[in-house]
């Protein structure tokens, strides 16, 4: 079954995506991760600049990267964390899914509120190594400066990760992706979790969906 994971800037989708990765052998594809992975072309240093300042990044470009993604995974069970962000993309994703006979089981919306977002995505932090994802008091490493999965002592952060760009990042959710959770809804795949909620009950709430409780 193939997810997608819709929500906010912060709400807790890559968290919990790869929770899902590791213990139920989904594939995430984050379009930010990869985004960030290009950076050394000359699209990941345009994309960068839209994503510094909290924009979105055209749809086009985030249609191709989906579509090249898609035919490198093969038949594994994906989640979508961060596509599709607009009613473009949703609609792009539609014609591509159908081209390559696959289906979604469930859209996941995050619920939540901006004022929790700021905190969460101000105090965020990642494993230099493997991705694990951290907070300054939310989640700290048990070892200081040390990363619980792998051991690695370097970590990085988002230049977009501020309080500004962040501002930016939440119209932009409000205005052009926020609208895709009636066009799930309308078609019966939406299903809703408490992102607000601490790790283990956003896991749990997953959990109860996935396996039809
Ligand atoms: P997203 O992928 O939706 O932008 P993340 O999964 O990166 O969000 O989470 C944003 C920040 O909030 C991270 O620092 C993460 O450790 C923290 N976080 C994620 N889920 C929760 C939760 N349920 N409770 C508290 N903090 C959380
Ligand atoms: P978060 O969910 O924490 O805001 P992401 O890592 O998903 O962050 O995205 C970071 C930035 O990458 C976005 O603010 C946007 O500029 C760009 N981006 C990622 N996915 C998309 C997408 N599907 N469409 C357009 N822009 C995207
Ligand atoms: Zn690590």
């Amino acid at each position: 079954m193939n997810l997608i994971i819709l929500g906010p800037p912060g709400a807790g989708k890559g968290t919990q995506a790869q929770l899902l990765e590791r213990d139920r052998g989904f594939i995430q594809l984050s379009t930010g991760d990869m985004l960030r992975a290009a950076q050394g072309t000359e699209l990941g240093k345009k994309a960068k600049a839209i994503m510094d300042r909290g924009e979105l990044v055209p749809d086009d470009v985030m249609v191709q990267i989906i579509a090249n993604k898609l035919d490198e995974i093969g038949d594994r069970p994906f989640i979508l964390d961060g596509f599709p962000r607009t009613q473009g993309q949703a609609e792009a994703l539609d014609a591509l899914l159908s081209k390559k006979h696959k289906q979604l089981g469930h859209v996941i919306q995050f619920k939540i509120n901006d004022k929790i977002l700021v905190q969460r995505v101000v105090g965020r932090f990642t494993c230099a190594s493997c991705g694990e994802g951290y907070h300054d008091t939310l989640k700290r490493p048990k070892v200081e400066n040390v990363c619980d999965r792998c051991g690695a002592t370097e970590f990085t952060r988002r230049s977009d990760d501020n309080e500004q760009a962040m501002r930016a990042r939440l119209a932009a959710y409000h205005t052009q992706t926020a609208p895709l959770i009636d066009y799930y809804d309308g078609r019966s795949f939406l299903r809703v979790v408490d992102g607000s909620a601490d790790f283990e009950t956003v896991r749990a709430q997953i959990a109860s969906i996935l396996d039809g409780n």
